[in-house]
């Protein structure tokens, strides 16, 4: 059974095709560069590639481009084939709390969604809408990455302010990349042998967008990311957490307007705004070479998820595993010390040897005196969007 896995973003499309269940990719590629003059298209499937440039105005283009290369591939001969299509969504706002099969009515509410995810959501829905023409009566499924962070309580979701902002403005927070904290938390409790439902995690998913989630017996009780995935740890260019106060401030006082101001926090912050790179192994080079700055964003860094660790631990009460992810988490053992250095009041002891030593699949590495197990999974998105979907393939 085939299932195509699909990332439709503003200006480039995803895909990963599965061979279900076994959970084999069998191609995956992805088109950029949609709108302008030559869009750069690829594909890997075995050991081979096929790489084209063609003007592509639009993702209905760009995916026929996707299918044309797949049967180029010899994995899929027609999109006819599937047995089913996952769509990553990012807004699912309080309506959609589950993987949903796709119909108008659905496809007409993440349109309404869009001002909560306005570089997301439209373009999510350009994708899905050009895959109904070019698929049509295949099941497609939106996979919603506020999906897994539906049971916050309350007081995780709310924040301070008059209850009006919450019910006629839709201010809450609901927090992001719950896919992957999701896929985690069952990656890392088979990894310990027991269900999600007995254990309480941290994940922490460090990527170019990282979040931190407190996981109490299998489900999300408080994350880091909020109304948008700007909250919370410090990640490549989003400032994360920031006094409101400073940003009124520079409103006032010089004048900048809220495009701006949206600019600077997503876009020219965090690691690059303190050291004028989003790249954590550049960060680590330069801290080498002495650059103080380097050194100040990955303390920066180091420290806001420290913070989140203690507190999502409070929340917690009994934790059992920190779960590490991510771009960063999987592959910085710099990044992993830093952050589990002197954790013993929380019962974290890192075993250095084992951490520096982790193979490329990751696995445990807190020392055996450690309270809570330390460990290291590969996430893969694609890959929880394809289980997610199987259910509803014929
Ligand atoms: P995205 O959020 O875009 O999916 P990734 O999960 O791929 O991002 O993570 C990207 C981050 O991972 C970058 O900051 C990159 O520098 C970092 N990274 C990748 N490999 C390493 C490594 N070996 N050491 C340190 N950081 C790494």
């Amino acid at each position: 059974m085939k299932i195509l896995v699909l990332n439709a973003g503003s200006s480039s499309v995803k895909f990963k095709l599965f061979d279900m269940p076994a959970e084999t990719v069998l191609a995956s590629g992805s088109i950029e560069r949609i709108g302008e003059t030559r869009s750069r298209a690829h594909i890997v499937f075995g050991d081979s590639e096929i790489a084209r440039s063609e003007p592509v105005s639009d993702h209905e283009t760009a995916l026929r481009l996707a299918a044309s290369l797949l049967k180029e591939s010899g994995t899929l001969p027609h999109f006819a084939n599937l047995a089913g299509i996952g769509h990553r969504v990012v807004h699912g706002g309080e309506a959609f709390y589950r993987p949903t099969l796709i119909d108008t009515a659905v496809l007409n509410k993440i349109d309404t969604l869009a001002p909560l995810a306005p570089l997301h959501n439209p373009a999510n829905a350009r994708g899905i809408r050009a895959m109904r023409t070019l698929a049509p009566g295949i099941p497609q499924v939106a996979v919603f990455d506020t999906a897994f962070h539906h049971t916050l309580p309350p007081e995780a979701y709310r924040y301070a302010v008059p209850e009006h902002y919450y019910t006629r403005a839709g201010i809450r927070r609901y927090g992001f990349h719950g896919t992957s904290h999701g896929y985690v938390t069952e990656k890392a409790a088979a990894l310990l042998g027991k269900t999600p439902e007995t254990l309480n995690l941290i994940t922490l998913h460090l990527g170019n967008g990282a979040s931190a989630c407190a996981v109490e017996r299998g489900r999300s009780i408080d994350t880091s990311m909020g109304m948008t995935p700007l909250e919370g740890l410090v990640m490549g260019t989003r400032s994360g957490d920031i006094d409101p106060g400073a940003l009124t401030y520079l409103a006032r006082e010089s004048g900048m307007d809220f495009d701006a101001i949206d600019r600077l926090l997503n876009k020219q912050s965090g690691l690059k705004g303190l050291a004028g790179t989003n790249d954590m192994r550049d960060i680590e080079t330069k801290m080498r070479q002495g650059d103080t700055h380097a050194a100040l964003a990955f303390a920066l860094f180091v420290r806001r998820i420290r913070k989140y660790i203690g507190a999502y631990a409070a929340v917690l009460g009994r934790l059992d595993a920190v779960v590490f992810t991510g771009g960063i988490g999987e592959h910085s053992s710099r990044v992993r010390a830093e952050v589990c250095r002197n954790l013993d009041i929380l019962g974290i002891v890192c075993d250095k040897r084992r951490n520096a030593s982790l193979p490329p699949e990751g696995g445990f590495f807190h020392a055996p005196e450690s309270a809570v197990a330390l460990c290291c999974v590969a996430t893969d998105e694609e890959k929880a969007i394809a289980r997610q979907t199987l259910p509803f393939c014929r």
